[in-house]
């Protein structure tokens, strides 16, 4: 029987950098994982291929995919819907290869929820720390504004806490790098290898 692949989630706040960080990853031809093209109602951008970016579809046929079960999960950012097929991501599993899926943070919770078994990797921005003196120093915005972009920040990266690892999107390069190291070092957990010898234990005591 195919083992069946592992199920790989980059996440992270809005405007760290996932969409690029996600292509730098692509844009090299050694994968050995595959990408699940998302859905979404939005419009395409200039340069956006239907199919390859993503596959842009109705409001009507996105309602009616989550109304028949068609979706691992799905989100609204921006009043658009953005979610990922269910059918590529199982049969691309049960062929026994690894998906990876670059989605926002409340689509991540539903698939850790689903898949309990994936790798969720948030990627966050380097500079939280820095980011109220920044503010109060530049003394452009007012004592409750800075509180309220301060607030948000951190209400988004204590999000943190629900994924397995988090690299910090300094320099795409670095982030790309460890992200590929997690991937690798993940194949090989024992709860993930275990189970080719126990078929291996079990054909040798037959
Ligand atoms: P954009 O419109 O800039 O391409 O994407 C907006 C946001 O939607 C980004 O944070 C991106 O990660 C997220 N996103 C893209 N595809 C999916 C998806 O399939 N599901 C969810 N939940 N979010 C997605």
């Amino acid at each position: 029987m195919t083992k069946r692949g592992m199920l790989i989630v980059l996440s992270g706040p809005s405007g760290v950098g996932k969409g690029t960080v996600r292509k730098a990853i692509f844009d090299q031809n050694n994968n050995d994982f595959q990408y699940s093209i998302s859905m979404t109602t939005r419009q395409p951008r200039p340069g956006e291929v239907d199919g390859v970016d993503y596959f842009f579809v109705s409001k009507e046929e996105f309602e009616e995919r989550i109304q028949t079960g068609g979706m691992l999960e799905y989100a609204k950012y921006v009043d658009n819907y953005y979610g990922t097929p269910l059918k590529y991501v199982n049969e691309t599993l049960d062929s026994g290869k690894d998906v990876f899926l670059e989605i926002e943070v409340n689509g991540a919770m539903q698939v850790r929820a689903k898949s309990p078994d994936g790798v969720f990797v948030f990627l966050t921005p380097p500079d939280l720390m820095e980011l109220k003196q920044r503010l109060i120093h530049r003394g452009t915005d007012a004592m409750d504004v800075i509180n309220k972009r301060v607030a948000t920040a951190v209400g988004e990266i204590k999000m943190m806490q629900n994924y397995d690892y988090a690299v910090v999107n300094d320099e795409v390069n670095n982030a790309v790098e460890k992200i590929k190291t997690i991937i690798r070092s993940e194949r090989l957990r024992v709860t993930r290898v275990m189970p080719d010898y126990l078929g291996m234990l079990g054909e040798m005591n037959s």
